[in-house]
């Protein structure tokens, strides 16, 4: 049998989906400058998919930093791995900014958030140690929890008598190899937008033996009274052990980065193996990343440019009768009964005719005959383009509730 046949998707359920959606529903091409109106199709579209929470990734001084940057650099230097050629003093620099600004003693830089992940969990666990992981997690951090040889147990989304429970499993089986034990959660839950309950995560540390890390993808940024994170909003970050965010979201960047005590990130320096055998990050997106993160912290008007912006969204959906799940974040998750032909045909009215982009999730991420459309605002977004949204997803509700999205199967989009 040759390898690849089953590579050949034809006529697969996932062939026939590719026929018809690439290029619209999926791998879509947003075009021009980031901003919430973009090209789509040579349609002016109004994008809620912008990875941009607070507005920085056309910033001025922002774009001026990654352009000198780039200029006075190039994107290859530096040469290496961190550990042979690839170390500069603004990487240092970069690091120890980042570890102060969220409490820690020390940072290292990432070169993905993804990679990041998978890695730190790699490095900071044998196979002694127990993993006990949030149902809901990132994709990155399943894949760290599957390189993981020894035990891993998983408790119920945010369910905090479920997580103890398996953290008594966990310390009965750490007890028989001598291991330790690590618990993984998002600070904000990136589908969702609800928040892991670190206060009651923390507080179980009184009664367990653990350490935790925190996945701060989304709350990096848009969480607490400076912004340093869901750890901050809690009041709970000196017990985050290791403290993670990618550079994707609030920081309109590329990379990643972890900090914790400085004993943990010298021994993660010379043991997480994506920084070991993969180069590091270039200079703009280095010095590109200290521009953003010194306008994050003295700029906090941009932070409250986008609460204003996601409460007046997430107000006025309420207020219409939407569900919008369980959020306390920025992350606005809007929730319909239907199957994957309505949701293909609601896309498709929303990119075409509304000339709204936002993404759509379906089973297996949420339950079956549910679908969640995910508007994510940011601090660019103003209150007409939400005005626009209310009135478009209103319209889209009657009509779903009238049947106008029922098709058989998915037609091509034109
Ligand atoms: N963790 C979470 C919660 C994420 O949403 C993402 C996606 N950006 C990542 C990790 C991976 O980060 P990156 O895009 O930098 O690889």
């Amino acid at each position: 049998m040759d390898l690849f046949k089953k590579l050949q998707i034809g006529d697969t359920d996932l062939g026939k989906y590719q026929k018809v959606g690439h290029g619209y529903y999926t791998f879509p091409k947003l075009e021009g400058e980031i901003n919430p109106i973009m090209k789509f199709q040579g349609n002016d579209v109004l994008v809620w998919s912008l990875n941009n929470y607070l507005g920085l990734a056309n910033h001025p001084e922002v774009r001026k930093a990654d352009a000198d940057a780039a200029a006075k650099y190039g994107m290859a230097y530096p040469m290496g791995a961190r550990m042979m050629s690839g170390q500069t003093v603004f990487h240092e620099e970069l690091e120890q900014k980042l570890a102060d600004f969220v409490g820690k003693e020390r940072g290292y830089l990432l070169n993905y958030g993804y990679q990041g992940i998978v890695s730190i969990i790699d490095a900071v666990l044998n196979r002694n140690d127990v993993i006990v992981y949030d149902s809901d997690s990132h994709a990155s951090i399943l894949d760290g929890c599957r390189l993981h040889m020894g035990k891993r147990f998983v408790y119920k989304h945010n369910d905090m008598s479920s997580l103890e429970k398996q953290l008594q499993h966990a310390t009965k089986f750490a007890e028989t190899t001598g291991g330790g034990i690590l618990v993984i959660t998002e600070g904000v839950f990136g589908m969702e937008g609800d928040l892991g309950n670190l206060k009651g995560i923390t507080d179980l540390k009184d009664r367990f033996d653990f350490r935790l890390l925190v996945d701060d993808a989304h709350g990096f940024g848009t969480m607490g009274k400076t912004g340093a994170g869901t750890g901050e909003h809690f009041g709970v970050q000196d017990k985050v052990d290791l403290y993670f965010s990618t550079f994707a979201k609030s920081m309109a960047g590329i990379g990643a980065f972890v900090a914790a005590e400085t004993y943990v990130i010298d021994y993660l320096q010379y043991t997480m193996r994506s920084q070991i055998f993969a180069k590091s990050l270039p200079m703009p997106m280095v010095i590109g990343a200290l521009k953003r993160l010194e306008l994050l912290k003295t700029k906090p008007e941009l932070r409250e440019k986008l609460w204003n912006v996601v409460n007046t969204l997430q107000n006025g959906l309420k207020a219409k009768g939407f569900d919008l799940g369980v959020s306390e974040s920025p992350v606005t998750p809007v929730f319909f009964n239907g199957n994957v032909a309505m949701v293909t045909n609601i896309m498709k009215d929303l990119r075409s005719n509304y000339k709204i982009f936002c993404s759509a999730v379906i089973y297996p991420v949420i339950p079956k005959g549910k679908i969640m459309l995910r508007i994510i605002p940011t601090a660019d977004h103003t209150i007409e383009h939400v005005e626009r949204t209310i009135k478009a997803f209103s319209e889209v509700a009657e009509k779903l509730a009238n049947g106008i999205y029922t098709a058989d199967e998915v037609t091509a989009a034109n």
